[in-house]
């Protein structure tokens, strides 16, 4: 199926359920309307010149229309491309001229940035651009107007002669590691990706999720937006950007049956002071998902937000995304112990990146990922396809992992980001999972920064629980002196309010290592 065929199926047999509910707008639509709409805005960018194949930017935070545009321009086989809303001119820029970006949606603005200033000051530099609507103002209300000057058959026609294997999404990566990359992405990558993540965890037209995660980045646009139109469940947005307490409270309202997040967004919602307050009785699931959860806020998801079954969920921009998932029956070992088992129809290899041969069960390695989520490759750079995806169609994930003898694998840390300390191989993710029991601890990040004679040192990044009584480092090598190998043990601590992060919600490690000297 194309996205566009999917949706019709949706639309015909749930047509009178909830689609979308924009809990900030006090908007909400049925499938019916959901359909419609779509359809309507397809045919408002046939108006306006855009045919199969062409790039439409779309750089807003969640929204009800950034939901909309993903469907109208997949319906006609235009590429979405999502862009980045923190983005500033210079990014910017950089994506409209290396994608091609013809027509751009944007919102008006997002925290202090003025959208429209940043696309008027690259504008000139930009030739393929030739026009930009802003959501909220005249420039939409015209696209949906002259949706009317196009007939549906039109529309119809163009649809069906779509292939499910043309490109119809580029996505930028997270930018973790360096400058994101931009994946491309067929409606049979996204599409069917989006469909078994929510197969797994049995989504139906009684689910509705609640979606804090960007709609940027694939973690809301697959897993979210195309999990939930697939099986017909509902999207529950309930802020523009990540705000703990608004999330809860449009889970307790919209009832919602799932929540998502990565990890820090749990973390931030359990750390709320009225917590208890919000009734989450209605939740069974959700996914966490995009950076390693510790065990100790899995517990209290679990226990303390009932979501009993929720599905941990690895992958990357880069294979639509998820590889590994765990089933809603795995215990809760499973569940915070590894990222689950290799997804129907895909491969999953772990290799020694030196000789590219599979290791042995136990060992660790270089994960690999093989089978119809792979993208078609990196958008107009063709060298660093080829440095990712090789000559087999293997993925190489940059991700360092353990597959254990029951098929679960279990995520050590990104190659990257490992730390080589006088020889010693030191995975930062243990430490930190070590570290968070501590009571003086609320989140810490661990890295590698350099070191005259050991060549790397580990630092601890701590946020404390209490910032008029932060720990010191005497308290933390006594903390780790009984149960860490002497090498392990932080040499430097820094407190810190926060951590540089994505807008998907990661911690950008990089940043964090070139503030200490890295
Ligand atoms: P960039 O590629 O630009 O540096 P990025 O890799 O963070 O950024 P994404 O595609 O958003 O961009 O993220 C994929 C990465 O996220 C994976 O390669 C992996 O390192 C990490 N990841 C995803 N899910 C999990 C998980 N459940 N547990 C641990 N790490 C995860
Ligand atoms: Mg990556």
């Amino acid at each position: 199926d194309t996205i566009g065929a999917n949706l019709d199926r949706t639309v015909a047999r749930f047509g009178d359920r909830d689609a979308l509910v924009d809990v900030p707008g006090g908007r909400r639509w049925t499938y019916a309307q959901f359909g419609a709409d779509v359809d309507e805005l397809a045919r408002g960018l046939i108006a306006k010149g855009v045919a199969k194949g062409d790039r439409v930017g779309i750089w807003a935070i969640n929204c009800p229309e950034w939901v909309l545009v993903q469907y109208a321009t997949a319906r006609i086989g235009a590429v979405l491309v999502n862009i980045n809303p923190a983005y500033r001119a210079h990014e910017l820029e950089y994506v409209l001229k290396q994608s091609g970006i013809g027509v751009l949606v944007a919102s008006l603005g997002h925290k202090s940035s003025d959208y429209r200033a940043l696309v008027d000051q690259v504008r000139a530099n930009c030739p393929d651009l030739r026009e930009t609507v802003y959501i909220g103002d005249p420039t939409w209300r015209d696209l949906t107007a002259a949706g009317a000057t196009v007939e549906q058959r039109e529309l119809d026609t163009r649809s069906a002669e779509l292939s499910c294997d043309d490109p119809i999404n580029i996505q930028y990566t997270s930018g973790t590691t360096g400058f994101p990359k931009g994946a491309t992405l067929s409606h049979h990558n996204i599409l069917n990706n989006g469909h078994r993540v929510g197969g797994l965890i049995g989504y139906t037209e009684q689910d509705r999720i609640c979606l804090p995660v960007p709609f940027y980045h694939c973690f809301g646009m697959v897993m979210g937006n195309l999990a939930a139109t697939s099986h017909g469940a509902c999207m529950v947005i309930p802020a523009p950007s990540f705000e703990p307490a608004a999330t809860l409270a449009a889970v307790q309202q919209e009832r919602c049956t799932s929540l998502y997040g990565v990890p820090t967004m749990f973390i931030a919602e359990l750390n709320l002071p009225d917590f208890a307050t919000y009734d989450l009785s209605t939740l069974r699931t959700g996914i966490m998902a995009g950076s390693p959860c510790p065990v100790e806020v899995m517990k209290r998801v679990v226990a303390e937000m009932h979501m009993e079954q929720v599905s941990i969920c690895y992958g990357m921009t880069e294979t639509s995304p998820v590889s590994l998932q765990t089933r809603m029956d795995d215990d809760l070992e499973r569940r915070t112990g590894t990222v689950g088992r290799v997804h129907p129809d895909l491969e999953v290899k772990v290799v020694d990146p030196a000789t590219g041969r599979t290791v042995a069960r136990g060992e660790p390695g270089e994960l690999c990922t093989r089978g119809y989520s792979v993208m078609l490759g990196y958008w107009d750079e063709p060298e660093r396809t080829a440095e990712a995806i090789d000559q087999g169609r293997w993925m190489h994930t940059g991700d360092q992992a353990v597959m254990r003898d029951d098929g679960y694998v279990r995520i050590v840390g990104r190659i990257k980001d490992m730390i080589i300390r006088g020889g010693e191989n030191i995975y930062p993710r243990e430490i930190e999972e070590f570290l968070y029991a501590h009571p003086k601890i609320a989140d810490v990040q661990v890295v590698g920064v350099p070191h005259e004679r050991y060549g790397e040192e580990v630092l601890a990044c701590v946020v404390p629980r209490d910032p008029g009584d932060p720990l010191t480092l005497d308290e933390l090598r006594d903390f780790c002196a009984e149960r860490l190998a002497h090498y392990k043990i932080p040499s430097r601590l820094e407190i810190v309010d926060s951590f540089p992060m994505t807008v998907s919600g990661k911690v950008r490690k990089v940043e964090l290592r070139r503030r200490y000297g890295g």
